[in-house]
């Protein structure tokens, strides 16, 4: 139960992505924000930046600003985020398949229901 040795100093951090908030020793902190760029991400944004990165061959920093800027866009209407969620899934699914079957993407597309 003692801290007082470390010198280890426990800041939040908001992620630059989500905003979330995580408390992290400032070395963690210092980390992170080098790896993307000057910026600190959470956890899960952290994975999703490195997915993106490897997906399209970019560095993280780059990934990094294309994430938030989804995440922001994103985060003013949560219909497309939806959508958008479903849609990389989808093209995970398709990518990933062996022999994946031709789905004409109108198919969904044309249920535009009236509200
Ligand atoms: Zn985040």
């Amino acid at each position: 139960m003692e801290t007082g040795g470390g010198g280890e100093t426990v800041e939040v951090a908001t992620c630059a992505c989500c905003g979330i908030g995580e408390e992290c020793t400032a070395r963690y902190v210092a980390g992170v924000t080098a790896q993307f760029g000057g910026t600190w991400v959470c956890g899960l944004c952290a994975e999703a930046i490195k997915d993106e990165a490897a997906r399209r061959g970019v560095g993280l920093e780059v990934a990094t600003r294309a994430h938030a800027e989804f995440v922001a866009g994103a985060g003013a209407d949560p219909t497309i985020q939806v959508a958008r969620a479903l849609l990389q899934l989808l093209k995970r699914v398709i990518a990933t398949a062996p022999g994946a079957p031709v789905m004409p993407p109108a198919a969904a597309a044309a249920q535009d229901l009236d509200m």
